[in-house]
């Protein structure tokens, strides 16, 4: 895994937590609304212009911060494109020294997931939930010659993550894209995936604040509270629990 960078405390990335996040370089997908293009769009340019962390800067960092965070939130770009299975080790020392660990992925690495799972390596995965199946590619702007290999990564996700002991599925809702009828189709799509409910949602707001990846996403509106309130009263029949983040 190539780390890019280091935040030293975060209050909001893993639930209830107090953690740290570290970001990874690349990521397969281009979102427009992506707040992280520095990882993303840097990231097809080449490493040239990046810090670039060490697994031992990291487990240092950690190893000095072990009586004040609880966690470590795995973050991008996409973590899972640059994990090699070697990280596994990485992910062990993180482990040893007493954390818990949340992965973010965008599901298209489903193998690697389910090794990580295997391995007792990770404590809480949040999966992107992007759109419904037919609407996917106009989001995470993936080719459509490519459109059902990733369609097929993200259902496998979805089946592997909903068994898993503690995680959400949550989107970034864009007033433009995310008309009802698209969430509703989306929430349906993946419970039909899953063979069960969701059991924590969450709606986030697209926010403007800082670099966003696409200039089209100028003229995009914020989110306001009352549509993700209004689309989390909809969504409710197929998860267990809703969450909104504005
Ligand atoms: S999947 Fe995540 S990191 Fe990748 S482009 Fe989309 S929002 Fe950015």
């Amino acid at each position: 895994m190539i780390i890019c960078g280091l935040q030293k405390l975060s209050l909001i990335d893993y639930p209830n937590k107090i953690a740290c996040t570290i970001f990874a370089y690349g990521c397969n997908f281009r979102c427009g609304f992506c707040h992280n293009p520095e990882l993303v769009i840097k990231a097809a340019e080449g490493l040239k212009t990046m810090k670039i962390y060490s697994e031992e800067d990291i487990l240092q960092f950690l190893e000095k911060r072990r009586k004040y965070l609880d966690g470590v939130c795995i973050t991008g770009g996409e973590p899972l494109q640059s994990f090699q299975y070697a990280d596994l080790k990485f992910f062990e020392k993180i482990k040893s020294l007493g954390y818990l660990i949340k992965i973010d992925t965008n599901g298209s690495f489903p193998e690697k997931l389910s090794e990580i799972i295997s391995k007792g390596l990770v404590d809480y995965i949040a999966l992107d939930l992007k759109a419904s199946k037919e609407a996917y590619s106009k989001i995470a702007e993936f080719s459509s010659s490519n459109n059902s290999n990733c369609i097929t990564k993200i259902e496998k996700s979805i089946q592997i993550i909903s068994k898993f002991k503690e995680y959400e599925f949550r989107t970034t809702v864009l007033k433009s894209f995310h008309t009802e009828k698209e969430v509703i189709e989306m929430l349906k799509w993946a419970t039909n995936v899953a063979g069960e409910k969701v059991k924590k949602y969450c709606l986030q707001g697209f926010k403007k604040s800082g670099k966003l990846i696409s200039s089209s996403m100028e003229k995009e509106p914020e989110t306001d509270e009352d549509y993700l309130k209004k689309l989390a009263e909809l969504v409710k029949p197929y998860c267990n629990s809703v969450d909104i983040r504005v």
